[in-house]
């Protein structure tokens, strides 16, 4: 075996950077918390090249006094001792005086700082560890550290590294949080160049949100503020409406940082049940404020993860909290979640006053101007108008209309939407299916637990279930239009602006390509938004976004690790989308267009959704008498 050595003071150094400074969003995170730590309210960062070319952290804190400058680049040297005498809660705040130390190991750093009471500042050079230069320097109150060319000194840390684009993600991602917990401090991001984020520090959690991820965040933001012996749960969470189909706008900070706990996002989203579906996250920025004897945080630079003392208290207080706000805000008792819809009563004039709203709703208006929209040309202004009249005419003669009839179905507003989306289908075929004109082949017995339509045809009495049917129709519509390279996008007459985040918006813009083959028209709109123009199927704004997203993570995976059969997922994802969902009320012409489309795809072959559960469940006669034991 080699002699054993002892590593050189350069090496040790590297190998300790390689903890503190892993990435250079970690690089960035601890220069900013030593800003917060200096008391600084306003702390502006810029980054070129993912952080890789230049790392620049402003703040207006107290400074370093000259004499102290060189001192703090010390491996293990800190300020924070004396503020904090007990040595476990030091460690635990994640003051081990190895930031600086860690960072000048691998890059060149330039500090500028000055003190108040200073009359000049002082500026220091290092490179890889070494003081190259100190001078006097005429500059503001406060500190600037300039880190640069980061890991040129290490090129197995550099190749561990991914995009410049995914890297100033990281660190966007990192501020995004960081700004979350400090709503009374300014915060501000360049780009190369361009601003990401930035917060107006003015003290309120709905204004850091309203900048980082856009109105309807912020409208939809219901504060939660809960406490039970000395432990207090306090922020925002989502109305339901914003959840998504990730956790990436999920925040849990306790005792002022950053955490990820798997248990604690499951108890809100517990809090959440009923209200939202089943693989769709809710949006929240929860602060748990508790003594810190009852917690563990590991502090680990490249770790958030956290242990609680007694875990099942925390998160009863955490799923109250959360409950109690979820609930409070629910102004009217039809908008509470339908658990038990049968207890509404037949024609219940809750359901005649939706129906108000949803006629005059502007996505309404909007998913029925698709709906008659034609495939190719944009549709003539006044003949839109015109339709437009016809729908408001219409809107309006629906409740008069129901009365007259004393239609008292409680689901009758769905239906009036499910016309609608029965109109998107007959755009797409070929020749629209009129009902009258056809012969049923099958006839329709009834909708069941509104979702499985009951059917007999002959010797056979089948269910559907009316979501994998309209699914498997929709992407053998799209498929067949892909394949043939037809044009799968709908122009939208009211285009739709999405507010993203940084990472959001940049994983869509990397794949626009990709994006237009699969029918979307999306552009560029500044700041973190792209406009949507067109996409392949009608749906909601939240649907459109949603789906969007995910084809985006989709696309980004599919490069990494390529699959065979992509395309046929992606379609997949986007017929799931638009599809009539379970749970919904149909009329009696929407089940026998829906039953004829799914013998028809028999006839094709297809007999599964695209993920592979049946269309259609069928029981024969024979069946039937040898269940009820009428025939041996
Ligand atoms: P720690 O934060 O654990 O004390 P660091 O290596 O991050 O260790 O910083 C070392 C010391 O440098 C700090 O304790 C502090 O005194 C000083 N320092 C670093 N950054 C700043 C800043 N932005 N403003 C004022 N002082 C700073
Ligand atoms: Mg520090």
């Amino acid at each position: 075996m080699p002699e054993i050595q002892v590593l050189s003071q350069a090496v040790a150094d590297k190998i300790a950077a390689g903890e503190v400074a892993e990435r250079p969003s970690a690089v960035v995170k601890e220069l900013v918390e030593n800003a917060l730590d200096a008391g600084a309210d306003r702390i502006e960062v810029e980054i070129s090249r993912g952080g890789v070319g230049l790392i620049r952290v402003t703040d207006n804190g107290c400074g370093i006094p000259a004499e102290q400058a060189e001192r703090a680049f010390l491996r293990h040297a800190t300020s924070k001792l004396t503020e904090i005498e007990d040595l476990e809660r030091l460690c635990t705040m994640g003051f081990r005086g190895e930031a600086l130390a860690s960072i000048c190991a691998v890059s060149e750093v330039e500090v500028i700082t000055k003190t108040k009471d200073a009359e000049e500042g002082v500026c220091l050079a290092w490179k890889h560890g070494e003081l190259q230069e100190k001078s006097e320097i005429a500059c503001a109150d406060g500190t600037t550290m300039l880190v640069r060319n980061l890991f040129a000194n290490v090129p197995a840390r550099m190749k561990f590294l991914k995009k410049n684009a995914t890297e100033a993600g990281y660190v966007t991602d990192m501020l995004t949080r960081i700004a979350l917990s400090r709503p009374d401090v300014a915060f501000s991001c360049l780009c190369d160049g361009k601003e990401v984020l930035s917060t107006s520090g003015d003290g309120s959690l709905v204004n850091v949100i309203l900048k980082l991820y856009g109105i309807d965040h912020a409208k939809g933001s219901i504060p939660v503020d809960y406490t039970e012996d000395g432990i207090r749960v306090h922020g925002v969470a989502g109305q339901k409406e914003l959840a998504r189909g990730n956790r990436t706008r999920q925040t849990l900070f306790v005792n002022g940082r950053y955490v990820k706990n798997h248990v604690v996002s499951k108890v809100v989203e517990e809090a959440y049940r009923n209200l939202i579906m089943v693989g769709r996250f809710p949006f929240f920025v929860i602060s748990l404020e508790l003594p810190a004897t009852l917690v563990d945080v590991n502090v680990h630079p490249a770790k958030t993860e956290v242990k609680f003392a007694d875990e099942k208290q925390i998160y009863d207080i955490v799923y109250h909290g959360v409950r109690n706000a979820l609930y409070r805000q629910m102004p009217q008792p039809q908008e509470k979640p339908q658990e038990k819809p049968q207890e509404e009563a037949p024609g219940h004039t809750a359901s005649s006053a939706r129906l108000n709203d949803a006629a005059v709703s502007p996505a309404l208006v909007r998913k029925y101007m698709e709906s008659t929209m034609p495939q190719s040309e944009p549709i003539p202004v006044g003949d839109a108008e015109r339709k437009l009249e016809e729908l408001l005419e219409q809107a309006e003669s629906v409740p008069k209309h129901r009365n007259e009839n004393n239609i008292t179905d409680k689901n009758s507003e769905n239906s009036e939407n499910n016309k609608i989306i029965d109109n998107i289908d007959n755009t797409i075929e070929e020749t629209p299916v009129k009902q009258e004109a056809f012969a049923p082949t099958v006839r329709i017995l009834g909708q069941v637990f509104d979702t499985y339509i009951v059917c007999q045809r002959g010797e056979e009495m089948f269910l559907i279930d009316q979501h994998a049917a309209h699914e498997r129709f929709r992407f053998e519509q799209l498929r067949k239009s892909y394949l043939n390279r037809e044009r799968l996008t709908q122009m939208l007459l009211c285009p739709m602006v999405l507010q993203l985040d940084y990472r959001e918006k940049q994983a869509i813009m990397e794949e626009m390509a990709e994006f237009v083959r699969f029918g979307f028209d999306i552009e560029d709109f500044g700041n973190n938004a792209v406009i949507v123009h067109g996409t392949p199927i009608p749906g909601s704004e939240g649907e459109i976004r949603d789906l969007i997203l995910e084809l985006a993570e989709a696309l980004r995976e599919q490069r990494r690790h390529p699959v065979a059969d992509f395309e046929e997922k992606a379609l997949d994802k986007i017929s799931c989308k638009g599809a009539v969902k379970a749970n919904r009320h149909l009329n009696l012409a929407e089940m026998q267009d829906l039953a004829e489309k799914v013998l028809a795809l028999e006839q094709e072959g297809a007999t599964t959704c695209p993920h592979g559960r049946p269309l259609k469940i069928t029981f024969t006669k024979t069946e039937l008498e040898k269940l009820f034991r009428r025939k041996p």
